[in-house]
């Protein structure tokens, strides 16, 4: 495929405006993609308007997992784009617009790397399969999905083509701000032959949303002796909690502490009445070593500690539990992936463990066992305004993916 094809599907599924909407719009274009190069690719409903994507050759047992998401952040106030976000923009060696970085690049670097394979004719030994997801922004419910429909029990290995990379110049700003000594940091950039440093992201936090009400009784508030005020009662807890994260003595080895983040906080009706209820909800990047288990039994016995001492009604109710992804760093698919990151990306290629999450959370509820290696062109402008990808990183991600995929599958 020429570089300018390649370059303008990515143009057209940015064009596709996919702020938690409408992704079926984007499962049509690459289904019918797929199509056109004899790629059987089929859509899968999650909710109207709203179609993760399927789509697969090869024969064999082994299975090739190739992930993305569809939908975008929202592009916050438009005005304050530098040009219009959903039509890209090249400058400097940039590619602007929402989603460039965050991850409609990785998602057409993933496409078009099938179907250079599958035009090249060769024969692989397994099956290559091309998962596009609806909603990984807010409540991965296609990742779900395909959990559902049993999609992911028999892949071996998953790349996720998130933003792996980071620009060159803001590692030169923020020294220090990496796991790594300077020195080793200051070699790293020296020996890059492109703009963006990457890493190879083999391991991530979990996330855990969670919710505790506060339940009193209501009063005047010249009387308040005659009410129980649940926001004091939730401030009991709330002390209780932070004390149980900052002394906790698990620490995972990759992923260290979780991270805790109170992040709602509700109550009260009226100004001159005891409250009669209050809530908080929190979101905890959580690890294997300190799980949502450990988590809900810990949260639990503060609470029934509390009810019993203090006679507060408090109650937790867990909203969301998302796995940790921590993939092994000598299996052979990692050491593959490392191997030919530094070739293809012309740089020292380190792994790294981050706290944000990917589908690969809501994957790993279907497989335990999946070597998950999160490796994409785009970079830390996600999520901001003027996103953008590195179009040589774009472009080199292509070749390297093909080579992962052939060499997985030899
Ligand atoms: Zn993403």
């Amino acid at each position: 495929m020429k570089t300018e094809q390649k370059l303008n599907i990515f143009k057209d599924i940015v064009a596709i405006d996919t702020q938690d909407k409408d992704e079926k719009k984007v499962a049509d274009y690459l289904a019918q993609l797929f199509k056109k190069y004899g790629i059987d690719a089929r859509n899968i409903e999650v909710s109207p308007g709203r179609d993760n994507l399927i789509a697969s050759f090869g024969e064999g047992e082994k299975v090739l997992g190739l992930t993305g998401h569809m939908d975008v952040v929202s592009i916050g106030e438009k005005n304050s784009w530098t040009h219009d976000p959903f039509d890209l923009y090249e400058k400097n060696g940039n590619l602007f617009g929402r989603g460039t970085s965050d991850m409609k690049s990785g998602l057409a670097a993933l496409a078009i790397a099938m179907i250079e394979l599958k035009e090249s004719g060769e024969k692989f030994n397994g099956q290559i399969k091309f998962l596009a997801t609806v909603d990984e922004e807010k409540n991965e419910s296609g990742a779900e999905k395909f959990v559902e429909l049993g999609e992911v029990e028999d892949l071996d290995a998953l790349i996720v083509a998130e933003p792996s990379g980071v620009n060159k110049k803001e590692i030169e700003n923020n020294i220090g701000s990496l796991p790594l000594p300077d020195e080793k940091i200051q070699k790293l950039l020296n020996d890059n032959k492109t703009q963006e440093q990457h890493f190879l992201i083999y391991a991530h936090n979990g996330s855990y949303d969670y919710k505790v009400t506060s339940t009193g009784k209501t009063a005047h508030s010249s009387m308040p002796h005659l009410g129980i005020n649940a926001i004091n009662n939730l401030i009991m807890f709330y002390n209780k909690q932070e004390e149980y994260f900052q002394n906790t003595k698990l620490v995972d080895d990759t992923l260290g502490k979780i991270i805790p983040v109170t992040t709602l906080i509700d109550g009260g009706d009226q100004i001159n009445s005891v409250p009669a209820t209050a809530s908080l909800t929190g979101r905890i990047r959580t690890t294997p070593t300190h799980n949502a288990d450990i988590i809900t039994r810990d949260l639990e016995a503060i609470i029934e500690e509390l009810n019993k001492k203090h006679g507060t009604r408090l109650e937790l109710e867990v909203i969301n539990n998302k796995l940790p992804v921590k993939s092994d760093p000598n299996s052979s698919f990692i050491k593959l992936v490392k191997e030919l990151g530094e070739k293809y990306l012309m740089q020292d290629y380190p792994l790294r463990a981050v706290a944000g999450g990917t589908d690969a959370a809501t994957f790993l509820k279907g497989n335990p066992n999946l070597q998950v290696a999160v490796v994409g062109p785009g970079n830390n402008t996600s999520h901001m305004v003027d996103e953008y990808v590195n179009k040589e990183i774009y472009l080199k991600c292509i070749e390297f993916y093909k080579e992962v995929i052939k060499e997985f599958l030899k």
